[in-house]
């Protein structure tokens, strides 16, 4: 079967996953997505439990590369990319939290990020292209790529950091990297680099720049991060048993994971979706009206400081509704079905503070902030749905040692740093310098090709 890649905005003609991938954003500014996915029957998941992570990773993802990559290559990629344990940790009953921070840069976005490198290296092997990814970064996101792609024959890698608006181990982890990765302290804001990135891609005079944004719209971030969904289902719930998901969100892209898996046929009753004070989602899920929080609102889980999740347009088309790349509701969505599949509710920075110091006092559990919003969501659907006792799996979207300062001022201690971390926090630390000026970077990208 012939996957087909649609447009959410529903004005680009169709394509294949590679084609997908190489591309991020479909030509009518919309995003790519799946009319039909492909399904696993319960016979093939029922086979999960005995596998390791690389050979669910495998099982799930090769339904999207049939014709594409050879089965023995995504294998090959699958055992590389998932070379790290996912652990999931039982708090009480059978609740558990699912630590996705084992991976290079401690964040869950290690997961997409290195399979999408791996299949986007293979694609531009295959054409004999080159590729320059420039990506903007409010901290995890630039890491993760940056690793991701480090060394990968084909790539040239840009990372573009505000100087004064990252953590030192958050730093750290972008500019140890040598060969193929080159990052760039902008002196000013997120904002900023972001603006000086997107105006390179809009730049007739850069057109015979090979550009390319590995951002977090590219299907090729979302559909790995579907097969941790599969993984805790396989180790936590019996056959065929609904399992209960709660995931912290900024843009969407990670609860979209588990979207998919469910398309695919996982047996999921519920997924919550908490976020921080930035609550466009959860004010649309309860009223139908959707109006974007400008400007987004810092917080203390700053990756999720987003005002406008770019996912829910995908989210919104699998509830056959439509919405526009500006957030405008073409067609609205079916609520009741949405309300029946998700839950959603906005955590503040202070319940988020109180969630970590009461979960450590509780259970001698350590979350960070991010996995805090998504324990304090969790305790709030059961507030208005038992569960039944379902299993359930909280996902810990980052290592608490990505945020010392923050946890020492909330619990009076700092947590113990991983190994991968510790090592890197001591190679030297290499990076160029920019003012916030667009003209400077266009010459730095000229210079570089
Ligand atoms: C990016 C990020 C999130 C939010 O994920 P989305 O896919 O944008 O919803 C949550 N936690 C951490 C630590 C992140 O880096």
């Amino acid at each position: 079967m012939r996957l087909e890649f649609t447009s959410t905005n529903g004005q680009s003609p169709s394509v294949n996953l590679r084609e997908a991938l190489l591309a991020g954003q479909a030509p009518d500014r919309g995003l790519y997505f799946l009319k039909h996915f492909p399904r696993l029957n319960p016979e093939a998941i029922a086979e999960f439990p005995a596998l390791p992570y690389h050979e669910i990773a495998f099982r799930v993802l090769s339904q999207y590369t049939d014709g594409i990559v050879e089965p023995a290559t995504l294998a090959a990629m699958c055992r590389d990319a998932y070379d790290f344990v996912v652990p999931l940790e039982k708090v009480y009953d059978r609740v558990h939290i699912m630590r996705l921070d084992q991976g290079p840069t401690a964040s869950f976005k290690d997961f997409a990020a290195r399979m999408m490198a791996r299949l986007m290296g293979r694609f531009l092997q295959e054409e004999n292209r080159q590729l320059t990814i420039v990506t903007a970064t409010s901290g995890d996101t630039g890491a993760a790529v940056a690793h991701a792609f480090h060394n990968i024959p084909g790539f040239q890698v840009v990372v573009l950091f505000p100087q004064d608006e990252i953590s030192q181990s958050q730093r750290k982890l972008m500019t140890v990297l040598k060969g193929n990765v080159r990052t760039v302290a902008i002196d000013g804001k997120f904002d900023d680099c972001q603006a000086m990135v997107k105006k390179a891609f809009a730049d007739p005079t850069l057109k015979h720049l090979p550009l390319s944004s590995a951002n977090s719209i590219n299907i090729g971030r979302l559909l790995p991060q579907s097969v941790y969904y599969f993984y805790a289902a396989s180790r936590l719930a019996k056959p065929g048993e609904d399992m209960v998901f709660s995931v912290p969100s900024g843009n969407f892209g990670d609860m979209m994971g588990a979207m998919v898996a469910k398309q695919m046929g996982l047996p999921v009753r519920k997924i919550i979706v908490p976020v921080n004070d930035n609550d466009a989602f959860p004010r649309f899920l309860a009223t139908g009206v959707y109006e974007k929080v400008v400007p987004s609102r810092n917080s203390v889980s700053n990756a999720m400081n987003v005002g406008h999740p770019s996912n829910l347009a995908r989210l919104v088309s699998l509830y056959d509704g439509q919405m526009d790349e500006t957030g405008k509701i073409k067609r609205l969505p079916n609520l009741e079905a949405m309300r029946r599949d998700l839950f959603s509710s906005s955590i503040s920075d202070d319940r988020t503070r109180e969630t970590i110091r009461d979960v450590w006092t509780k259970y001698e559990l350590l979350l960070e902030a991010h996995g805090a919003v998504a324990w304090a969501g969790f305790q709030d659907c059961l507030a208005v749905e038992p569960l039944n006792g379902l299993p359930t799996a909280i996902l810990e979207t980052a290592n608490p040692a990505k945020f010392p300062e923050e946890i020492e001022r909330t619990i009076g201690f700092s947590p113990d740093v991983p190994p991968a971390m510790e090592a890197m926090n001591k190679l030297p630390e290499d990076y160029d310098r920019m003012g916030a000026d667009y003209e400077i970077f266009r010459e730095y990208l000229l210079g570089r090709h």
